[in-house]
Order: structure tokens, then sequence, then C-alpha cells
């Protein structure tokens, strides 16, 4: 599958048991329908955070197709206080989360810090940092 911001082929990797794909170019995920509470496991703010989710049919952010329908995917606002915005597949074939936006969303989502899926999150985000700071100190 390749990723659906910058076209690269994506790699597959396991978070906790759950199978998501991951671009190492951009740090953009993957998962299909049903994986985010696969990972979200028996959390207490599981649900709030599920049932936040509202689409936002205002956004200027770019549209982008779902890479196994290639439809225009949906902008979802996910979370009450800190707003992630995130794409979904019209189809329900899963959602795509930008460099960051997962992290942000399992920590909603209530997994601590010292949860695995967290950490995991956080080391391949910690990959990017650089990259991203490096680009605005150049600017
Ligand atoms: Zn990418
Ligand atoms: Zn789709």
């Amino acid at each position: 599958m390749n990723c659906p911001v910058c076209r690269k082929a994506m790699v597959v990797l396991e978070l906790n048991q759950v199978e998501i794909d991951y671009c190492v170019a951009c740090g953009g995920i993957w998962l299909d329908a049903g994986e985010l509470e696969l990972l979200l496991g028996n959390s207490g703010a599981k649900d709030d955070v599920l049932k936040s989710f509202t689409p936002d049919t205002g956004t200027k952010e770019r549209k982008i197709r779902c890479p196994i329908c290639s439809k225009k995917m949906i902008k979802v606002i996910c979370g009450k206080e800190n707003k992630v915005l995130i794409d979904r597949c019209p189809n329900n074939d899963g959602l795509w989360f930008d460099e960051g936006e997962l992290y942000q969303i399992v920590k909603m989502g209530g997994l601590g810090e010292n949860d695995k899926v967290t950490e995991m999150l956080k080391d391949m985000l910690g990959a990017h940092l650089f990259t991203d700071e490096h680009r605005r100190v150049r600017r």
C-alpha cells in the first residue's frame, strides 16, 4: 500500500498485535477500520474519544484519497479539548493519521505515557522531530 500523502510504499509494523501501515517518509499512519478500537483496548476514555469524532465540512485542509478505494477522505475532528483533525475513508476502509496524530489520540483515549502503544508511537515520532526542527530553522 502506498502512502496517500507522499505516494511512497508504506511499511507494515506491529503495534501491540495490531498491524499498522507506516510511512517512513512522512511519519503518517494508516489504520484499517476497527484497529483504533483494538489499540485503545479497554482504556477508560476510549468511548469518549471514539464518540467525539465529528465530520468537519468547513476545513481548508487538503483532502487526501483513501489508499484502498481512492475516494476522497472525510476530515474528522477528534477530541473535545485538544482537537486533532484526521482523515476517514467514506467507505469506512480505515483512518489516516498525519505524523503525531495517532500519538495524541491514544493519549486522549486514556493510554498512559508508559503504555506499550504510546511508547512505540513516541519512538516513531522522535525519528521525525529532528528533521521537522531542522526544516523550521532553515525556513
Ligand atoms: Zn508519506
Ligand atoms: Zn476507502
